[in-house]
């Protein structure tokens, strides 16, 4: 009988970048999630305006391609981006989120989720694009609003030690600490890490600002956020 092959280990995602750790792990080591069915919903709305928002990228820029693969064969990443435009001589990485309208007014006054800027950050620094843009998307009224990054080696450092960090407990198939912040109240594997919602809520309370390590970088916003069409981007 043929011998059966040792599975690959899981490949890092690049919307884990922002990511707390012990969540990160987990997502490595192949745990299940717990969604909601609201988030569901959110989901499969989100899916449909990705699909349209490409569509409207293809009929109105010079896309280079929808869907575009990513793969580092080094740091172990892999996924897909949801555009690469060409303005002149640069090739620009596009990342679109669509956001509930409570949370689309937060962006909209104190910038970008440190989890969607830390995903274009890979895109940008670990792809080796020359620039990318954020498109978040209110899911109610369809307003947009976009931010312009560059290349950044504090990013990419950071970047490069957490997915690192990340492996290191995925190879040894241990979680590490938990990074206890507000985002827990909203993960999706918190179940993993309290045993229950007042245990999750008192923690909060005591630690409520994520701290990872090492601590993040800074997110750099140039110039207003309005969504701007492409006579206005050049
Ligand atoms: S509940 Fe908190 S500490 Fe646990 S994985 Fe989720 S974000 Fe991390």
């Amino acid at each position: 009988m043929a011998e059966k092959k040792p599975r690959k280990p899981k490949t890092f995602a690049p919307s884990l970048s922002g990511r707390c750790l012990r969540y990160t792990v987990m997502d490595l080591l192949g745990f299940g999630r717990h969604i909601a069915p609201e988030a569901l919903v959110a989901m499969h709305d989100g899916a449909s305006l990705h699909k349209r928002f490409q569509q409207s990228l293809v009929d109105l820029y010079d896309v280079v391609g929808v869907e575009v693969p990513l793969k580092d064969p080094v740091l172990h990443v892999s996924g897909r981006i949801d555009a690469v435009l060409k303005e002149g001589d640069h090739q620009v990485a596009v990342e679109y989120k669509t956001v509930r309208d409570d949370k689309f007014a937060a962006v909209r006054v104190a910038g970008p989720f440190f989890d969607h800027w830390a995903q274009l950050a890979l895109y940008v620094n670990i792809g080796g694009y020359d620039a990318g843009r954020l498109v978040v998307e209110n899911r109610e009224t369809n307003e947009r609003l976009m931010w312009l990054q560059w290349p950044d080696v504090h990013w990419k450092s950071w970047l490069v030690q957490r997915i690192n960090t990340a492996q290191t407990y995925q190879e040894k198939r241990t979680l590490p600490p938990r990074e206890v912040s507000l985002n827990c109240r909203h993960c999706d594997r918190w179940q993993r890490c309290f045993k229950s919602e007042a245990e999750r809520e008192a923690a909060i309370a005591e630690h409520p600002l994520w701290e990872p390590h090492p601590a993040a970088p800074e997110i750099i916003q140039e110039g207003d956020p309005v969504w701007r069409q492409r006579e206005d981007i050049q």
